[in-house]
């Protein structure tokens, strides 16, 4: 689709437009813009205004097609006086067609406005999201099954998961226990990640201290599983320099905290239970679709039936969407 629009004029009170979508797509807006001055086109913003999108509601179950005004800002970057731009817009899933118009932000900056075309990619054309399901906290105790109960989920929908063990258990850890995991280990794409010794925050104790809470770790897992731990993830997600570069002294070369920082919980934490909750989940996926990549946190030490129930609709939600499920492991070796 291809529409010439020279010279614009764009301004609040300019009507809305309105555009189907072929499919469930990324659409790419491309401008040339000339603003007053170079300064002034670093500092040039376009915003879209959205003023419906119309949702196949049963698709999604979430977004009403009367979706109130939604606006996005892009902030254009550039040295120049007169450049074109790309802005990528996803619309929300099971989205038809959405309104929108664009309104030069801050009107004095920027002097004209063409829109070159849309383009529309479809979901075949664009990567798929991929997503990291992190889970938080293994013991070897008598909280063990709760873990190997969402392994077991794992294996049935075929999806990876990557888990971070809690050091100071494994020398208790059952032979079943030990058997479980290490058959995981060999076939069903399930990793462990290095999640310090004892879970204190590593932020507030000295560097000798967390040399010990890693080496522990390493030592008492590689006795155990013949293998060495080279993920790492930091107790309460907190880490400082000292946390860093101990890990990485240790070859612990992947860190969630600095190599995939961002992360989406389908728990309820804040004011809840710290159950999964699908509704909640959802709304988080959906605000985040523009990430690459994803971690999705979960720690089932501290879920009940219910939540078993809720995380499996949190898993054929995103098997829905066509996620990417992986492990930090294949993405380190594609990359
Ligand atoms: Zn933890």
């Amino acid at each position: 689709m291809l529409i010439n629009k020279n010279n614009i004029q764009l301004t609040h009170s300019s009507d809305y437009e309105e555009l189907s979508l072929k499919d469930e797509s990324e659409v790419i807006f491309s401008f040339i813009i000339e603003a007053s001055s170079p300064q002034k086109a670093k500092q040039a913003l376009l915003a879209f205004d959205f003023d419906s999108f119309n949702i196949d509601e049963k698709k999604t179950g979430v977004y009403r097609a009367d979706n109130p005004k939604i606006s996005y800002f892009r902030y254009l970057e550039t040295e120049k006086y007169l450049n074109i731009f790309d802005i990528r817009i996803t619309p929300p899933r099971g989205c038809k067609k959405f309104k929108y118009k664009i309104i030069p932000w801050g009107n004095e900056l920027v002097k004209e406005i063409r829109q070159l075309k849309i383009t529309q990619l479809s979901s075949n054309d664009r990567p798929k999201r991929k997503v990291i399901l992190k889970v938080d906290d293994l013991r070897f105790d008598e909280s063990f099954s709760k873990f190997s109960r969402v392994i077991e989920i794992c294996n049935e929908f075929k999806i990876p998961a990557s888990i971070g063990v809690i050091g100071n258990t494994l020398e208790n850890a059952s032979k079943y226990q030990i058997e479980f995991i290490k058959n995981q280990l060999g076939e069903n794409n399930i990793e462990i990640w290095h999640h310090s010794w004892s879970h204190k925050d590593l932020t507030l104790i000295p560097r000798y201290e967390i040399e010990n809470e890693v080496t522990k770790t390493l030592d008492a897992f590689k006795k155990i599983f013949d293998q060495n731990l080279t993920i790492f993830g930091a107790p309460f997600n907190k880490v400082n320099d000292n946390v860093i570069e101990v890990a990485k002294s240790h070859n612990l070369d992947i860190i969630f905290e600095t190599d995939f920082p961002r992360n989406i919980t389908p728990e309820l934490n804040k004011n809840g239970d710290g159950q999964p909750n699908l509704l909640a989940f959802i709304e988080r996926f959906e605000r985040t679709k523009d990430q690459e990549i994803s971690q999705v946190q979960i720690h089932p030490g501290r879920w009940d039936d219910r939540g078993y129930n809720e995380f499996r609709s949190c898993i054929a939600y995103m098997i829905g969407a066509e996620i990417n499920f992986t492990t930090v492991n294949n993405i380190n070796q594609t990359e």
